[in-house]
């Protein structure tokens, strides 16, 4: 169909598609179907026993969304990807393919809140239980496992510290014992390849730079394909054992024919079939138009950042600037080693003076969009400490990151003046 093409630039423009063959259409069209009509019984038959693959029902698979996963797939360097309906059900599933009722996963104590979230307390009502550790010091990965650790988690580059995680370090220490890294790699696409460093799975939610207009809601986990499940039949039941939810099935064995898929095959024929989080047709389609121009508008974003990180740094009312472009010491050293192109566009700054000062920070801005939200072409910022962490006491708030006077940035793709004109003039109402 399509070369296989490595540059992220071409790939969000080629991988995984041409052009429609009935209509020669360049764009790709919205499948907008529930379901499909089978050629004979015996093809129907072959479908549902993956003999053969192709499109049963939109809950599993839609045409639409199959060239985002494609080209995402192609983007990350791996096998193969499954689209979902958010970042969270990504995550959710990423985890749910492995881990069950008593087993447990080691994650990295940096996260979204939303993922803390649910692997705090939905996760635990579940049976599996989460192991939050710092992941400044990799061994901790090590000290938490046990023989029911079926999985290593983190962030690439979390909010709010900005320290990139240590991918090679920890994906080596899980290889032996069969247990994968799966990262979360929603804040730097493109400017990081975690399957070059070792990572078994990654994960993003579209919603932030893939969309990259503030527009929908989705999420995408992605399969490197290199990960050996079969060598640890102990450590991986769910992929290694015959599973009572597809026929028996033994996943490892019953995709062998279809290549290194195992993981994300059943993460697509189970768990998205029976939990039901699809992405739809239509928001697969705005996420295929983000992707055209991704690779640019990272590299925008980064250089944006990159410059504001320095203004910031240089200002009377700042105390400290978090960015991977002006770490030190061990942050530097893996900024360096893991981001390529750019350092991204998120950041967070002390401001001096406060809780008050940050609130009167945010009220003060005039181009930037106060909103929850990271990854849009415009500019955003919000104070945690006054809104998603307002339920937070002082002490939790510092073991989150989260200090009083701490705001964070996404910065957009709006002329640098006038991103600087902006946090200058809010800057400058700040009474400290
Ligand atoms: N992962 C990260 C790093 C995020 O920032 C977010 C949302 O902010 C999510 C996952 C969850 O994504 P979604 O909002 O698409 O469910």
């Amino acid at each position: 169909m399509s070369k296989n093409y490595t540059n992220p630039e071409t790939i969000g423009l080629h991988a995984g598609w041409r052009k429609d063959e009935n209509t020669n259409s360049v764009a790709v069209p919205i499948h907008q179907t529930t379901s499909y009509q089978f050629d004979d019984c015996d093809h129907a038959a072959n479908l549902f026993a993956l003999s053969e693959l192709g499109n049963i029902y939109s809950r599993i698979m839609n045409p639409t969304v199959a060239v985002l996963e494609d080209r995402i797939a192609a983007l990350e360097g791996g096998v193969g990807a499954l689209a979902v309906a958010s970042g969270q059900a990504a995550s959710t599933v990423a985890i749910q393919n492995l881990a069950t009722n008593g087993d447990n996963i080691v994650a990295s104590a940096h996260l979204y809140g939303g993922t803390f979230n649910l692997f705090k307390n939905v996760f635990s009502d579940m049976g599996i239980e989460v192991r939050f550790v710092d992941p400044s010091d990799p061994e901790n990965f090590l000290k938490a496992t046990d023989e029911n650790t079926r999985a290593y988690y983190g962030e690439v580059l979390p909010n709010p510290s900005f320290e990139v995680f240590p991918i090679a370090e920890v994906a080596a220490l899980g290889k032996p014992l069969g247990i994968p890294l799966i990262v979360d790699n929603t804040a730097a696409p493109v400017i990081c390849k975690p399957f070059d460093h070792g990572a078994a799975i990654s994960m993003h939610s579209t919603t932030k730079y893939i969309g990259g207009h503030g527009t929908s809601i989705g999420g995408i986990i992605v399969d490197s394909g290199n990960f050996d499940w079969e060598a640890h039949p102990e450590r991986q039941p769910a992929l290694n054992n015959p599973d009572p939810s597809y026929g028996g099935a033994v996943w490892t064995e019953a995709v062998k024919p279809l290549g290194p898929i195992a993981y994300i095959l059943k993460a697509r024929t189970t768990i998205l079939r029976d939990m039901g989080a699809a992405m739809s047709p239509f928001n697969a389609f705005m996420f295929i138009q983000g992707l055209e121009t991704l690779a640019l508008r990272i590299r925008e974003h980064s250089r944006n950042a990159d410059e504001i990180a320095k203004f910031l740094m240089s200002h009377p009312k700042v105390e400290r600037v978090s960015h991977p472009s002006v770490a030190s010491d061990l942050a530097k050293e893996r900024a360096d080693k893991y981001l390529s192109g750019g350092c991204g566009g998120l950041m967070g700054f002390e401001i001096k003076g406060g809780i008050e000062a940050g609130k009167q920070f945010i009220n003060s801005l005039e181009m930037f969009y106060h909103v929850a939200n990271i990854g849009d072409s415009r500019s955003l910022a919000i104070h945690p400490a006054s809104t998603t962490h307002s339920q937070l006491n002082e002490e939790e708030l510092l073991s989150a990151g989260v200090t009083p006077g701490y705001v964070r940035l996404s910065i957009g793709l709006e002329h640098l003046d006038d991103i600087k004109d902006d946090l200058s003039q809010a800057l400058d109402k700040v009474s400290v």
